[in-house]
């Protein structure tokens, strides 16, 4: 009993011994299983945990957050419940070899791939792997970290160190404006090393050219919004100013205290003189270094709008350099150049600094004066103009020093003197285009001109007028030319017995609203438009018709008919074969045409004119000189030229009878006329008692009112009749 008793005891004790050690285990495991749980619920990471199927057995409250799954949701679900497909097969062969107690390449080191969450988004992770066993039963827990953020921030400043070491400069400033760093083509660009920037002010590149208030403006703008943008000169090391195009941010902490700046520069240099070289192109006249038209209108609109705001007013001046164009055809282009240069320094000289002076083309400059008195002193304004056109005039008429060319070692200097012509437009409040304004003053020049040279000529209301209608009547004429509003009108000349020996022909201008126009009131016109081309060749053609007709009847084909030709329709390189071509077509014969031509005509290429009548001549017709006496002709160039009549100026005729001088000059044309074995007529004959004056004289033939008024053809026939 006492052995069966002992043995119970003994194997009781094992029991119990046995009974106690597994319920250790138990409260290890237990403590363990809670400490475990305790440490994972409150890690930082996701930490799951997968038995050897692969299924999920610990799930986490980061783990949660993380991937979207509750602990309900997650466990006993497999693993790849938040793997990425594409990563799902190469997990499945890590688990396989980690669960069959293979030593894994990935347990025990962190690595990077990619997490999914229960939304499907997938996220960057850093996953650790860590296997256990429980008794038979092996486990395998992961320990994931979401790293979106590190990514990014990573990303952040790989693209933060590119830019830092890219082709702008970089500057970074603590909040007291001292450099902490720059980069390398900060040092590229302003010769300062990182050692001599760092523990500066961005001052140390400060070029001077910009007021405090500039750097005022600029930092105020960067402490209200965070930035400033904008073109500021800079000094480099090496004492060089340039243009740089600087951006400036300032970077806030949290609690958005500013931290520190960042300026990033590009040097614009060359991209300023391209700028530049642009502007000096478009703006510039290239030869003179003046603002050019495009400049000028520019700057002469402005001039307009200031004007109209204030009580001030201004001026146009108009300039042609006088003859230039002689010195140009004679010396040369580059002879010329050197004086317009002279010309636009000493233009230059004269005026403010705050006035234009420009150069249109050519000799032809412009000066705008501004911040003259005010509209309603108009003339103390138009006097300080005036004065300054006169420095104008005295400067530009002293000798210019002209190189004209070397010999040897020596140049050739030549003195050359030049005037000007200034026309003057004011401007004040009233509205007037800087184009209308160019014209006034280009017109009151031409009117300078015309009054003989080194003349200046102010615009006024009156002139405006004239210029207007004149341009009216321009239209006018250009439109009366195509629809053929002209007559010819016919004035008897006669013989000492008062018979018709011929007419002149006078055209006249069958305005539709003005009616009858005398040829004084658009002759000049015509003949400063070139019009006049047209218009003598209908003269011409109508003039030859009528001779034509009067050829089939008796009582008038001996007549003769004077034509006005202009001097200009004389000159063109056509006029002989086109006079020829009309008489060949009209039928009309040249011996019964008598050209009129001016001394006018005896200005240029005498020579050529001489030709051209010889060419005329020799097909018979025949040539006066009308208006004589009241040009400049010498009598040197009237010997030689092939005329066959004097028309005495109606001018001498007028007042033969009470000027002692006239008599004289009319007496002195007939013998003149009579020496060169030339016919002679008196013009503007009025009365019986100026006729037989010049009958004593030894002039017998005369055209005037005392006889006939210019008439119609059909008047003038019935007139001849009469008076045969
Ligand atoms: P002109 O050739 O000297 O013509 C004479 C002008 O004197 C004509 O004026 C005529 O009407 C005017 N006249 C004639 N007798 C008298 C008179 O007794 N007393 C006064 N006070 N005047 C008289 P008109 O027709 O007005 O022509 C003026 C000028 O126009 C002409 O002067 C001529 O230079 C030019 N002209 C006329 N017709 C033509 C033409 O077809 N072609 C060109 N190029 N010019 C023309
Ligand atoms: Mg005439
Ligand atoms: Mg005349």
């Amino acid at each position: 009993m006492r052995e069966r008793t002992a043995s119970l005891d003994a194997s009781n004790r094992e029991l119990l011994n046995e009974i106690d050690e597994r319920k250790q285990v138990e409260r290890i495991l237990r403590e363990s299983t809670a400490r475990y749980y305790a440490v994972t619920q409150s890690a930082n990471d996701a930490i799951a945990t997968a038995d050897s199927q692969g299924n999920i057995v610990g799930w986490n409250r980061r783990a949660e957050a993380m991937f979207g799954y509750s602990e309900e949701q997650a466990l006993g679900r497999p693993l790849t419940l938040i793997i990425p497909h594409r990563h799902r097969e190469a997990h499945q062969r890590g688990m396989n070899r980690v669960l069959a107690g293979g030593a894994s390449r990935v347990t025990g080191k962190a690595f990077e791939t990619e997490g999914l969450r229960s939304d499907g988004s997938e996220f960057p992770i850093e996953l650790s792997l860590a296997h256990w066993e429980v008794g038979d039963s092996r486990f395998v827990s992961g320990t994931i970290r979401d790293i979106s953020e590190r990514i990014r921030t990573e990303n952040h400043l790989r693209v933060a160190a590119t830019t830092f070491e890219a082709q702008d400069g970089v500057t970074i400033t603590d909040a007291n404006k001292r450099i902490l760093r720059v980069n390398r083509a900060f040092t590229e660009i302003t010769g300062y090393s990182a050692e001599e920037a760092i523990g500066q002010t961005p001052h140390m590149l400060s070029s001077g050219r910009h007021d405090p208030g500039f750097y005022d403006a600029m930092w105020d703008s960067l402490v209200r919004t965070g930035n400033w943008q904008g073109e500021i000169w800079n000094r480099r090391k090496n004492g060089e100013i340039f243009p740089e195009w600087l951006s400036i941010t300032a970077v806030r902490d949290a609690q958005g205290q500013i931290t520190n700046y960042v300026g990033t520069f590009a040097d614009i240099t060359e991209r300023k003189a391209a700028e530049n070289e642009i502007a000096q192109l478009a703006f510039y006249d290239q030869l003179t270094g003046l603002p050019n038209r495009r400049l000028l209108l520019d700057r002469l609109r402005h001039a307009l709008a200031g004007c109209s705001r204030s009580t001030r007013s201004g001026a146009l001046l108009f300039l042609d350099l006088d003859n230039f164009k002689t010195l140009n055809d004679t010396l040369g282009h580059d002879v010329g150049d050197q004086l317009l240069r002279e010309a636009a320094a000493r233009l230059t000289s004269c005026v403010r600094q705050s006035d234009t002076v420009a150069r249109l083309g050519g000799d032809e400059f412009v000066i705008v004066l501004e911040d003259l008195e005010g509209p309603d002193a108009h003339h103390l304004a138009a006097m300080q103009v005036e004065t300054l056109a006169i420095k104008v005039q005295t400067q530009l008429n002293l000798p210019y020093l002209l190189d004209v060319g070397t010999m040897g070692d020596t140049i050739n200097r030549r003195s050359h003197q030049c005037s000007c012509s200034i026309g003057i437009a004011m401007f004040d409040g009233q509205p007037v285009s800087a184009e209308e304004l160019m014209k006034r003053a280009d017109t009151a020049m031409y009117q300078a001109k015309a009054a003989g040279r080194n003349a200046m000529r102010f615009f006024d209301p009156e002139m405006q007028a004239a210029v207007t209608a004149r341009a009216a009547m321009e239209a006018d004429l250009r439109r009366a030319i195509k629809e053929n509003q002209f007559v010819l009108h016919y004035q008897a000349q006669v013989d000492a017995d008062g018979r018709v020996v011929g007419a002149e022909a006078l055209v006249r201008w069958l305005h539709p609203e003005r009616g009858l126009i005398y040829p004084t009131e658009f002759i000049p016109l015509a003949e400063e438009t070139g019009m006049i081309l047209r218009l003598g060749r209908w003269v011409l053609e109508s003039a030859f018709a009528q001779l034509a007709a009067w050829a089939a009847r008796a009582e008038f084909a001996g007549l003769t008919l004077a034509v006005n030709v202009s001097a200009q329709q004389f000159q063109h390189k056509e006029f002989v074969s086109e006079v020829f071509g009309l008489l060949d077509r009209s039928g009309a014969d040249p011996c019964r045409v008598k050209l009129e031509l001016t001394e006018r005509l005896l200005v240029h290429n005498v020579q050529e004119v001489i030709e051209k009548m010889l060419a005329l001549k020799a097909r018979g017709v025949s040539f006066a000189l009308d208006d004589f006496g009241t040009g400049y002709s010498s009598l040197a160039y009237l010997k030689r030229m092939p005329l066959d009549q004097l028309k005495i100026d109606q001018s001498f005729v007028r007042d033969v009878l009470d000027d002692g001088n006239d008599a004289v000059i009319a007496r002195s044309v007939v013998a003149l006329a009579r020496s060169l074995g030339l016919g002679v007529i008196a013009e503007g004959v009025e009365t019986a008692r100026q006729r037989d004056f010049l009958a004593d004289s030894g002039c017998l033939t005369y055209q005037g009112y005392l006889f006939s008024e210019p008439l119609p053809a059909a008047d003038f026939e019935r007139f001849a009749n009469s008076a045969a």
